[in-house]
C-alpha cells in the first residue's frame, strides 16, 4: 500500500489492526462476531431489541454497496463500527470510516471505537488505535510490509480533496448526509482496486432529494412492514402511518394496528419488504419506530413538542421516523407538489402559451398556459415539459416556440449565448435573454454585432423566491400535470428538480457578515429553473413588454 504523505495526515487517524494475531483467530461468521467480540452500552452485541438490523448485518458480506437511511441512535454505528473491525481483522482488508469533519473523527475515534476495542481483551491486543500524528507509527508498520496487518482510518469528508490518496478494500460513510459528485468519485477511486470494493452509507437524511435520501430513493428502497396478528391487516410501514400507528393502551404507549387497533409486535410480526426488488443496490430504511430499543415514551415525548412547530417537526421526521424534511428550509415538500396537480393531457401543439428554458448541456424547458379569470384563481398551467441537447438547441426550441404558440420565452443568456442569440434573431419579438443579476426585476437591451436583444434581470434569491410562493397551499398559483411521461408526476425529474432546487442553506454572507438562507446552488434543479423562466416570460407578457401586450391577460398581476 502506499504510505499517508505529510499533507495528508492531518486528514485521518488510523487503527492498526492484527498486528500480531493470524486473521482465523475470530470467528469468521459476521453476526457471531458481533456477538461475541462487540460491546455495546457494556453489554454483548444483542439484535434482541434491534431485530430489523439483523437482516442488514447477514447480508453485508455480499452486498456491494448498501444505503441506509435511518433515524438517529438505532444502533446502526455499532454495527458498522463492528463491520470495519471484522474485515480488518478477519479478512485483512484495509478499511475507511468517513465522517462529516475530522473534528468529528477524532472524537468517534476516542469515544466509539477505542470503546468498542476496550471492551474485549482479545481486541485490546489485536488492535492498535493512534490519534492525531500517531500516522508515524501507520508509516513504520507500512513499510514493514509483515502480512497480517491491516489499517483502519478515520476520515473527515470536509475536505475531500486533501484527502487520502491510499487504496482501500471498503469504505463506510457514517453521518454524511450531504454527499456530492466529489465525494462519490473519490470513494470510487478509493475502492477501484480492490477484489471486494464495498460501500457502505448509512445516515440520518435532514435534505430531501439530496444526499442520504437521494442514495436511497435510487436502491431496492426496502422498508419494515408489518402485518397484525389480529386482524390480518398487512403492509403496515409504521413511520408512514405516524401517529396513527401509536396510541395509549393501558396507559403505555404502544404501536398498534391502524386497521383494529390492537397492539402490534413489530419485531415478531414484521419483515423487510422491497419496493423496487429489480434494482442492484440494496437499500434499507431504518426509523425508530421500528427499533424496540428505543423507547416509546422517547419517541412520543418529542413528538408533542415538535407537532407545535414546524422547524422541530421537520427534525422529528428526518431524526425519529427517518423521512427527511428540511422544513422551513425547503419551500417546496411532496406534500406542496401534490397539491398543485390536476388531471389533464400533456400538450405538443398550442395557441397560446409562454416558455422558458434552463440551458445547460442538456436545455430544460417548460411551456405554460394561463388559467386566468378571479385574481385568487390565477393559475400558471404547465402543458409541456421536455429536454432538448444543447448542440441543436437553437433549431429544436425554434420548432418548439412555434409549434406551442408561445408569445413570450425567456431562455438563459450563460452558458451558450451565441446560440441564445441566434435563437432571438429568429424569433425577435419572443425571445427574451436572462440574467440573474441587479437586485430588482429589469428589462432592458444588450446590442451585439448590429443586433438588439430584450433582457431580463432579476436577483437569483428574489425570483427563486417568487417563484415558490407561487405554490403556497393557500395560493396554488401553479398547476402540473397529475401523470407525465407515462408516469406519477411525483416520480418524475419535474418533481425531483423542484425539490432539490427549492432548498436553502445557510450561507455567509459577506456584506452582512452572517449567515443567511440561500437556495442551494450547482444541483440539479433545470426543470425549476426552466418553469420559473416561464414564469417571467408571463410576467414580461403580462407588463405589456412583449407582442401578446396586457390585452391577452384581462385580469392579471401579482406572479
Ligand atoms: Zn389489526
Amino acid at each position: 500500500m502506499r504510505i499517508p504523505t505529510a499533507t495528508t495526515q492531518h486528514y485521518l487517524h488510523s487503527i492498526i489492526v492484527g498486528e500480531r494475531l493470524k486473521k482465523n483467530e475470530f470467528c469468521r461468521d459476521y453476526v457471531e462476531f458481533l456477538a461475541t467480540y462487540i460491546q455495546a452500552d457494556k453489554r454483548p452485541y444483542s439484535f434482541e431489541q434491534h431485530r430489523p438490523l439483523l437482516e442488514i448485518a447477514q447480508r453485508l458480506p455480499q452486498l456491494r454497496e448498501v444505503w441506509v437511511l435511518k433515524g438517529a441512535q438505532v444502533g446502526l454505528s455499532t454495527l458498522a463500527v463492528g463491520w470495519c473491525l471484522y474485515l480488518a481483522l478477519t479478512k485483512g482488508y484495509s478499511v475507511g470510516y468517513a465522517l462529516p469533519t475530522k473534528v468529528f473523527a477524532r472524537r468517534f475515534l476516542k469515544t466509539r471505537f477505542k470503546g468498542v476495542i476496550a471492551g474485549n481483551a482479545l481486541l485490546k491486543e489485536a488492535v492498535r488505535t493512534t490519534e492525531n500524528v500517531g500516522l508515524m507509527t501507520v508509516a513504520a508498520a507500512g513499510r514493514d510490509g509483515r502480512p497480517g496487518t491491516s489499517h483502519l482510518y478515520m476520515l473527515g469528508m470536509e475536505n475531500i480533496t486533501d484527502a487520502i490518496s491510499i487504496p482501500l478494500d471498503a469504505l463506510a460513510f457514517d453521518e454524511v448526509d450531504v454527499l456530492n459528485q466529489e465525494n462519490m468519485a473519490w470513494a470510487d477511486d478509493r475502492i477501484a482496486a480492490s477484489d471486494f470494493r464495498q460501500k457502505l452509507y448509512f445516515s440520518v437524511g435532514m435534505n430531501p432529494g439530496l444526499g442520504m435520501d437521494a442514495g436511497y430513493q435510487a436502491t431496492s428502497q426496502r422498508v419494515w412492514v408489518v402485518r397484525c396478528p389480529a386482524c390480518g391487516k398487512d403492509g403496515q410501514v409504521l413511520e408512514e402511518l405516524f401517529p396513527e400507528c401509536v396510541r395509549r393502551v393501558g396507559g403505555a404507549w404502544e404501536r398498534t394496528c391502524v386497521g383494529c387497533g390492537k397492539p402490534l409486535a413489530v419485531q415478531e410480526s414484521g419483515r423487510w419488504l422491497a419496493r423496487h426488488p429489480d434494482r442492484d443496490v440494496e437499500g434499507y430504511r431504518v426509523p425508530q419506530l421500528i427499533i424496540p430499543g428505543v423507547s416509546l415514551d422517547y419517541i412520543m415525548g418529542r413528538w408533542e413538542q415538535a407537532r407545535r412547530r414546524r422547524s422541530l417537526l421537520a427534525k422529528f421526521r428526518s431524526s425519529t421516523l427517518a423521512l427527511p424534511d428540511a422544513g422551513e428550509r425547503q419551500r417546496i415538500t411532496a406534500d406542496i407538489l401534490a397539491r398543485v396537480l390536476d388531471v389533464y393531457p400533456v400538450q405538443v401543439t398550442a395557441e397560446w402559451s409562454v416558455g422558458g428554458a434552463d440551458v445547460g448541456d442538456t436545455c430544460h424547458v417548460a411551456f405554460a398556459d394561463f388559467q386566468g379569470g378571479q385574481p385568487d384563481s390565477q393559475r400558471l398551467r404547465f402543458i409541456r415539459l421536455e429536454t432538448v441537447p444543447s448542440d441543436r438547441m437553437v433549431p429544436q426550441l425554434s420548432d418548439l416556440i412555434t409549434a406551442m404558440g408561445c408569445r413570450c420565452f425567456v431562455i438563459d443568456a450563460k452558458p451558450f449565448r451565441t446560440e441564445a442569440r441566434r435563437l432571438a434573431r429568429l424569433h425577435p419579438d419572443v425571445v427574451v435573454l436572462q440574467y440573474f443579476k441587479g437586485q430588482a426585476f429589469g428589462i432592458s437591451t444588450e446590442t451585439h454585432d448590429g443586433h438588439t436583444y430584450r433582457t431580463v434581470s432579476e436577483q437569483r434569491e428574489d425570483s427563486l423566491d417568487a417563484y415558490c410562493d407561487l405554490f403556497d397551499p393557500e395560493r396554488r398559483g401553479v398547476l402540473f400535470p397529475r401523470y407525465l411521461g407515462g408516469g406519477d408526476f411525483l416520480d418524475s425529474e419535474v418533481a425531483a428538480h423542484h425539490l432539490k432546487g427549492s432548498q436553502k442553506v445557510e450561507t455567509l454572507d459577506a456584506r452582512l457578515g452572517k449567515n443567511v438562507p440561500r437556495f442551494r446552488k450547482a444541483l440539479e434543479n433545470h426543470y425549476l429553473m426552466a418553469c420559473n423562466n416561464a414564469r417571467k416570460a408571463l410576467v414580461l407578457l403580462a407588463g405589456g413588454q412583449g407582442p401578446g401586450g396586457a390585452g391577452v391577460l384581462p385580469v392579471f398581476g401579482g406572479l
